[in-house]
């Protein structure tokens, strides 16, 4: 299909997700172009015209070793000819087996049983309903609240809205949504004159002890990103706040989710960003990159004690969540050629060498930037804040940074790097040069 083509037949009949549509419209006063891709490969995206586009935010944070790898396709296409789907109530299969031990030895058996769904928000979604039901198995059927933290994401079905603090996402919906607590963010922005990241934490952590020691008795869990709230516009925080949670919620009994559908495999620098703090949750939800970005795959880790918790002659005591592609083996199968990758390639070694090449090219072209703030970096995640940014700026840098063949989508004034785990120097290059253009463009 033709460039044109392709554009005009997309905006008569696909409905894109987190867009105003009106902004793809012709004529719109502050437009947002839509990219025609057509091709693939490492980080390179290749649209309808021909231009490579380098991918520097891993399509939504999904993708880890680069577009069309080999051995992640030829893994999918063997399993294709072997066993696309199968149900997994009443049957299962050797991916699903061989990935969910898999992921219960990365956890050192901690977390040694995984329950399986499609996307983020469904994992968002299990994890709550387990921990509630747990409780309720437990006879305390009056925990079934959630505390999250200020500015967190965790999806945004009607459920996982309840602990997702974004406005915008939440406002128009606010009579659909369950009432939830959001407490203060360890986010390090925040701190005060002569304030390190750690006592940043340490306030977050005072206010959450706060709010549990009134509310333990209704509260199930916490649920926090860890390390780095994603869609809050990338605020990293110090990994003692985890261990304070994790304390915290041990003391008044309530369950800690951890949330790594963006964070977990490797993004971070270790493969759970859970184990910075050198603590476990009670869950681990894991999506986006375990597929390393080839199939939708969620799922949720947990407990011996969690699961014991739901072992009953009586069905109701069950765990009934159900979706009808759960486990699927072709996801299945494309998550343990990710897990191959790390092991075969020792790719979190490389990340150290390749996140510092990262860094050095960031603070080259922004750490002394006037217009800048707050430039911060964890693993293969970097960012800075734009100060007086105009309310379109998100728009206008996704624009200049296509012109610069560098696909990279602002959250509000920040800008972030989330590049795959193959990006080389020259390619590092080409995203930090693509992306200066962009904000010298958009700030003139
Ligand atoms: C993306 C994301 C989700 C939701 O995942 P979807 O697959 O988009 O539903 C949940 N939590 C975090 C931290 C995320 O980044």
């Amino acid at each position: 299909m033709a460039a044109a083509d392709l554009l005009q037949r997309s905006l008569g009949a696909v409905w894109h997700p987190c867009t105003q549509m009106r902004h793809h419209q012709p004529g719109a006063t502050s437009p947002l172009p839509l990219v025609p891709v057509v091709r693939g490969q490492g980080v390179w995206l290749e649209d309808a015209s021909g231009h490579r586009i380098l991918d520097g935010i891993s399509s939504w944070w999904v993708n880890l070793f680069g577009h069309c790898h080999p051995q992640i396709g030829a893994a999918i296409k063997a399993q294709l000819d072997t066993l696309e789907h199968v149900m997994l109530a009443g049957c299962t299969h050797p991916p699903v087996v061989e990935l969910s031990e898999r992921l219960a030895a990365l956890t050192g058996h901690r977390l040694g049983h995984a329950f399986y769904a499609s996307d983020g928000a469904s994992a968002t979604e299990i994890a709550l309903k387990m921990s509630a039901h747990y409780w309720r198995n437990q006879g305390q059927t009056e925990k079934c609240r959630f505390i999250s933290l200020a500015g967190g994401y965790h999806g945004e079905t009607v459920g996982a809205l309840a602990v997702t603090d974004v406005p915008l996402f939440r406002e128009a919906y606010a009579p659909l949504i369950l009432a939830g607590t959001s407490v203060m963010s360890p986010d390090a922005r925040q701190a005060c004159a002569g304030e390190s990241p750690a006592d940043v934490a340490r306030r977050a952590a005072q206010a959450l002890e706060a709010h549990l020691d009134a509310h333990h008795r209704e509260t199930a869990a916490l649920i926090v990103e860890p390390l780095v709230q994603g869609a809050a516009g990338m605020a990293m925080y110090d990994p003692s706040y985890l261990r304070h949670a994790r304390r915290l919620c041990d003391r008044y009994g309530v369950h800690l989710i951890a949330d790594e559908i963006a964070m977990g495999c490797g993004r971070t620098g270790t493969f759970f960003a859970s184990e910075q703090a050198e603590i476990w949750p009670d869950f681990l939800c894991l999506s986006k990159g375990i597929s390393g970005g080839y199939l939708p795959l969620s799922l949720v880790l947990t407990t011996d004690g969690v699961f014991d918790a739901f072992l009953d002659d009586d069905t109701a005591r069950g765990f009934l969540h159900s979706h009808s592609y759960t486990g699927n083996p072709l996801a299945c199968r494309a998550a343990l050629a990710t897990l191959d990758l790390f092991r075969d390639e020792d790719v979190l070694t490389a990340n150290i060498d390749r996140s510092r090449r990262l860094r050095a090219a960031f603070d080259a072209r922004f750490a002394d930037h006037p217009r800048l703030r707050h430039q911060r970096a964890r693993g293969m995640v970097l960012a800075f804040d734009v100060a007086d940014a105009p309310p379109d700026f998100s728009r206008r840098f996704f624009a200049a940074g296509l012109e610069a063949r560098v696909l990279l989508r602002p959250i509000g004034a920040t800008v972030y790097f989330m590049p795959p785990y193959v990006i080389d120097g020259a390619e590092i290059d080409h995203l930090m040069d693509g992306a200066a253009v962009a904000l010298e463009r958009v700030l003139a």
